[in-house]
C-alpha cells in the first residue's frame, strides 16, 4: 500500500462556552485542522489537530506547511506501521509535534483498518469499557462555576477542573476551589488550573488557603521549578501539563517530585504513537494520567479514547471529550458521554470519519 495524497481542511470550531484562562488566555472560536490520507488501495486515514491559541508553542496555521513540507517524504510511503514513517518524518522535519499529530493518527486510522481492527486492539488491547471523564469550568464568578459544577455532578461527571487566575485575584481563586468543593461534594476530584498564568507567590496563597481541603493544583507557573516550589510550599498534590510535552520534560517533574498527575495531550506529544511512548513511561515513574489532546472535534476524540482504552486503568485519571464542547461535531455518530464517563468507537481503525457536508473543500492537497 502506498500514499497517493493528503487533503487539509481548516474548520472553524465553536465552543459552547467560552472559556476565560489566567493571563488574559481566551478559548471561543479556534480553528481545527482536519488531515485526510489517502493511499492507492482505497484506504483512507483521518486526523485532526486544533492548537488552542498563546497556550503551546502551536498554532492552526502552522500545520498546512508543515505537512506541505513532509508530503515529499509521505507521497509514496507505505502507510501500514505509523511509527516507522514518523521515525522518517522526524529525521526530515524536526520537532512541529502539533503537525505531525494529525498525520500519526491518520497512519494509525490507516493501519487498524488494514488489520480490520480498532485502534485499541493495535494499542495492545482494550482494558475498560469506558473511562471516565473530567469537566473544566470556565473561569468566571465563583458562585457561577459552583453552580456548573453541580449542574454537571447531576449529568454524572466527578471529576472537575476549576479554571483559575483570570481575574488575577488569588482570593476570587481560593473561593473558586473552596465553593466547586463544596457543590460536588466529598469524593469527586476537584483541581485548579492557572495555565502557567499565576505567580508562585499568588499560587502558594492559594494552595495554603484551601490546604485543609481535598483539592489538587495544576500548572501554576510557567516552569516546573516554580511548579514544585508551589507544591512544596502548599503540600497540595500536583498535576503537570504545559511543562511536559516529551521524555526529557516528564523526567524533569518526575525528577523534581511535582508531577502527580499530567496531562498527556497527543498533539502535544506528536500523535498516538509518541503519546503511547509518554504514556508507558509515566506508567513507569507512578503519574496518574489525563489522556486528552488540546481542542478539537470527533477525530482527536477517538483518537484519545483508543489510546485511554488500551492504558491500565488504575493509571488514567480521565480523559476528554472534546467533542463534547464544541460546535460541529465533524462526525455527528461520534462518541458521546454518558453518565460521566465515554466508550471509544467500535470499528476499524479510529471508528470514526467526518460528515463531508461539515467539512466543505478542503484548504489544501498534496499528492
Ligand atoms: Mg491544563
Amino acid at each position: 500500500m502506498r500514499i497517493t495524497r493528503i487533503n487539509i481542511w481548516r474548520v472553524p470550531l465553536e465552543s459552547h462556552t467560552a472559556y476565560n484562562m489566567a493571563a488574559g488566555k481566551k478559548c471561543e472560536t479556534v480553528e481545527t485542522v482536519v488531515v485526510r490520507v489517502e493511499t492507492d488501495a482505497g484506504i483512507d486515514g483521518w486526523g485532526e489537530a486544533c492548537p488552542i491559541p498563546h497556550y503551546l508553542p502551536a498554532y492552526a496555521g502552522g500545520i498546512a506547511p508543515a505537512i506541505e513540507n513532509m508530503a515529499p517524504v509521505l507521497i509514496g510511503s507505505d502507510p501500514v506501521g505509523p511509527e516507522a514513517v514518523m521515525d522518517r518524518l522526524d529525521a526530515h522535519l524536526i520537532g512541529h509535534p502539533y503537525a505531525k499529530s494529525p498525520i500519526d493518527i491518520a497512519l494509525w486510522d490507516i493501519t487498524g483498518k488494514a488489520a480490520g481492527l480498532p485502534l485499541h486492539a493495535l494499542l495492545g488491547g482494550r482494558r475498560v469499557r469506558d473511562l471516565p471523564l473530567y469537566h473544566s469550568i470556565t473561569c468566571v464568578a465563583p458562585d457561577e462555576m459552583a453552580r456548573i459544577a453541580q449542574d454537571v455532578h447531576a449529568q454524572g461527571i466527578r471529576q472537575f477542573q476549576v479554571k483559575l487566575g483570570a481575574d488575577a485575584d488569588w482570593q476570587a481563586d481560593v473561593e473558586r476551589l473552596s465553593k466547586v468543593r463544596a457543590a460536588v461534594g466529598d469524593g469527586p476530584l476537584v483541581y485548579g488550573d492557572w495555565n502557567c498564568g499565576a505567580s508562585r507567590l499568588d499560587a502558594i496563597r492559594v494552595g495554603r488557603a484551601v490546604s485543609h481541603l481535598d483539592i489538587m493544583l495544576e500548572q501554576p507557573c510557567a516552569t516546573l521549578e516554580e511548579c514544585a516550589a508551589v507544591k512544596s510550599a502548599t503540600g497540595l498534590p500536583m498535576k503537570i501539563d504545559e511543562c511536559a510535552h516529551d521524555t526529557e520534560s516528564l523526567l524533569k517533574a518526575s525528577r523534581l517530585q511535582c508531577m502527580d498527575a499530567v496531562a498527556i495531550k497527543l498533539s502535544k506529544m506528536g500523535g498516538i504513537g509518541a503519546s503511547r511512548r509518554a504514556r508507558d513511561l509515566c506508567l513507569h515513574l507512578g503519574a496518574q494520567m489525563c489522556i486528552e489532546d488540546t481542542w478539537g472535534s470527533d477525530i482527536a476524540t477517538a483518537a484519545l479514547l483508543h489510546l485511554g482504552a488500551a492504558t491500565d486503568p488504575r493509571a488514567v485519571m480521565n480523559v476528554c471529550d472534546l467533542s463534547g464542547y464544541v460546535a460541529p461535531r465533524l462526525a455527528p455518530d461520534g462518541p458521546e458521554r454518558r453518565e460521566g464517563r465515554i466508550a471509544p468507537p467500535e470499528g476499524p481503525g479510529l471508528g470514526v470519519a467526518p460528515d463531508p457536508d461539515r467539512l466543505g473543500p478542503p484548504a489544501a492537497q498534496y499528492d
